[in-house]
């Protein structure tokens, strides 16, 4: 009986301190359950997590006495019952002493507000601070990824923040250099075309008392992130970032495109109305054969396009794969239609287009 309620409440403590993802959609996570004490996170993002990171720090300290309470309740008498419960009972009031510490003196003990001490002016106020990062926390623009159930990295225009569950790591966007340092890689599917890599990603603060912190996300999450930043995340030579399944499919949709034949236009390329950065080069010319009449009947048939040369190579790939449907493996054998007139193409009707050769 001990055994098993010890092995339960081991489960529990460890539901309670690293929450899986079932605990968080069904709200059993220290945040959701004291969601009225806490308060809204986007109105006062910082004073939510000074009082989100006390609470997670006590109730984490109580496990250890829940446990000593959980034997008694289940009928458990042993006579060192009551000397544990006295023993466990110590780290929470030793931790409510911590946390008046915490507290008292305007607060400038809180890991939270520490974190916000280096970027106080002098003769100002954390306070200050804390409004300036509240209110850019509320802008929508913000980039928020969720490294796990207890952990979060959020980008806003000028701050970099880690939230985990004791502190807040934060940055100024300034005066930090985030640095990619290792990646690992996960395949989802044996085909490899699901393959998830991860990057760990070290922000360098450039002040000394700023303390640094490493973050770790997904090279999907890190494009999102990408244009929420001041300065690039810096990836050393001996790291290199797997392209995303929409890049790889790009360049092969390149490869078959530069094959097909070219399509002299008579003036100078346009720039790429999907991108605007670089010159429309592809031009869709149906040149596949309509399949013979008995098998008529079946799918569409491709069309012929009569617009200008408008995209380039790379926007049409994006535009042929954000419409594909079934099996990435299947996806060039599909067909896409013009994203201007409609008209249904084939891969074999996207020509490569260039001006006339000068002679
Ligand atoms: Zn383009
Ligand atoms: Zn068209
Ligand atoms: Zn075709």
């Amino acid at each position: 009986m001990t055994v098993l309620v010890s092995l339960f409440y081991l489960l529990f403590s460890i539901c309670v301190v690293y929450p899986p993802t079932e605990f968080v959609s069904a709200g059993f996570t220290i945040a959701q359950l004291f969601e009225g004490f806490l308060g809204s996170e986007n109105i006062n993002f910082i004073g939510y997590h000074m009082k989100r990171t006390t609470i997670t720090a006590l109730i984490h300290s109580a496990l250890p006495l829940g446990y000593v309470f959980t034997l008694l309740c289940s009928g458990e008498r042993n006579p060192w019952l009551p000397a544990a419960a006295a023993a466990t009972a110590i780290i929470p009031l030793l931790m409510c002493y911590r946390l008046l510490c915490w507290w008292e003196n305007g607060q400038a003990k809180h890991p939270v507000v520490k974190s916000l001490l280096a970027y106080v002016t002098p003769g100002s106020d954390w306070r200050v601070v804390a409004a300036n990062l509240n209110i850019e926390f509320r802008n929508v623009d913000k980039v928020s990824i969720q490294l796990n159930t207890t952990s979060r990295f959020v980008a806003t225009e000028n701050w970099l923040i880690k939230l985990s569950p004791y502190k807040l790591n934060v940055v100024k966007q300034g005066d930090c250099t985030l640095v990619a340092t290792a990646t690992d890689s996960h395949n989802l599917t044996a085909s490899g075309e699901d393959e998830v890599q991860y990057v760990n990603i070290e922000a360098i603060p450039t002040r000394d008392d700023v303390e640094r912190f490493t973050f770790r996300i997904s090279t999907v999450a890190l494009r999102d992130l990408q244009p929420r930043l001041s300065q690039p995340v810096r990836v050393p030579d001996h790291i290199s970032l797997l392209p995303t399944l929409i890049e790889r499919f790009v360049n092969v949709f390149k490869h078959y495109v530069e094959q097909n034949p070219v399509y002299y236009i008579d003036q100078e390329p346009e720039l790429c109305i999907g991108c605007m950065q670089y010159p429309a080069d592809v031009k869709l010319n149906r040149r596949c054969a309509a399949p013979p009449p008995h098998l008529e009947g079946g799918p569409p048939q491709c069309q012929q396009c009569n617009c200008r040369v408008l995209w380039c190579c790379s926007c049409m790939g994006r535009w042929w794969a954000a419409r594909a449907t079934g099996p990435p493996a299947g996806w060039l054998a599909g067909r896409a239609s013009c994203p201007v007139c409609r008209a249904a193409f084939c891969l074999l009707d996207v020509c490569p287009a260039r001006a006339p050769p000068a002679s």
